[in-house]
């Protein structure tokens, strides 16, 4: 067992992006900011691909998710976002051992 931190760990993957073609997204974004009060995704997404703006928007980039599906159990009461694998060849790529 190695002594690396979470965030060492995280770094050691690898992540192909597939430009211009999220497999995430927000589908009303106006939800998010005027009816979501705990916006939970915003902390709970462990590569931080939701981020909270002081307007009170949120705003997501794909890069670097981990494809957990986190955002979308969080998200069940809105159902504000739609989620997908990325397509074949794209996204993360886990290091193994
Ligand atoms: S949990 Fe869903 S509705 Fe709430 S801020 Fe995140 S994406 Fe928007
Ligand atoms: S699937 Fe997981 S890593 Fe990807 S955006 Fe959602 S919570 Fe973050």
């Amino acid at each position: 067992m190695s002594g690396l931190r979470v965030e060492e760990k995280l770094f050691q993957n690898r992540y192909r992006v597939d430009a211009g073609r999220p497999h995430i997204g927000i589908v009303d974004p106006t939800l998010c900011a005027d009816s979501c009060r705990d916006q939970q995704c915003t902390v709970c997404c462990p590569a931080g691909c939701y981020t909270r703006e002081g307007n009170g928007r949120v705003v997501l980039i794909t890069d670097g998710c981990l494809e957990c599906g986190t955002c979308r159990i969080i998200c069940e009461e809105h159902r504000n976002i739609a989620w997908a694998y990325p397509r074949g060849g794209y996204g993360i790529l886990f290091k193994f051992g």
